[in-house]
């Protein structure tokens, strides 16, 4: 009998070191800045890179080092997960916590890194500015994502 693969059978506390990273599905949204409503708390997308991400395979140019050059990047763990607002709801770890299945783009189930971007899932040729290009905060209403990102292709 077939056996099941890892993320329908394991929570995300249960993955080790391997299966964790292999979760991500390499779409790079979570790298771009977001602004939130101070009244509704909303969460809003911009189309402004992290410094470190490369816009075109969509990530981290320097992930091993990336928290002593980013200090804001926030490092994901299974309680990081579960307690904040604004992983997109195509993002592998949001998808397994809520119990959810994989779509067919995700690398762990089509065995291809380029699916994520063929299926318009990902941030490439979305980035229209670096954060170290901009000068002020106002500078991010100029690059709010105009449409919603696809949640499903
Ligand atoms: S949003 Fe989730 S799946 Fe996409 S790059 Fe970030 S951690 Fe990975
Ligand atoms: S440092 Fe790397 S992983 Fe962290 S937000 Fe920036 S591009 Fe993404």
């Amino acid at each position: 009998m077939p056996t099941e693969p890892f993320w329908k059978t394991k929570t995300l506390d249960e993955m080790n070191r391997s299966e964790w990273e292999s979760l991500c599905d390499g779409c790079g949204r979570c790298c771009l800045h977001k602004l939130e409503d101070e009244d509704t708390e909303e969460i809003y997308f911009t189309t402004v890179a992290c410094t470190l991400l490369d816009a075109g395979t969509c990530q981290c140019s320097d992930y091993v080092n990336r928290k002593k050059k980013v200090p804001d990047c926030v490092f994901l763990t299974p309680e990081i997960v579960r307690s904040v607002d604004w992983l997109p709801e195509t993002c592998g770890y949001r998808l397994i916590d809520e119990g959810k299945d994989l779509y067919w783009w995700h690398p762990l189930v089509s065995g291809s890194a380029e699916t994520v971007h063929e299926a318009g899932i990902s941030v490439r040729g979305k980035v229209t500015a670096y954060d170290h290009d901009l000068s002020s905060d106002e500078d991010y209403f100029e690059h709010m994502m105009q449409a919603e990102l696809p949640s499903r292709a």
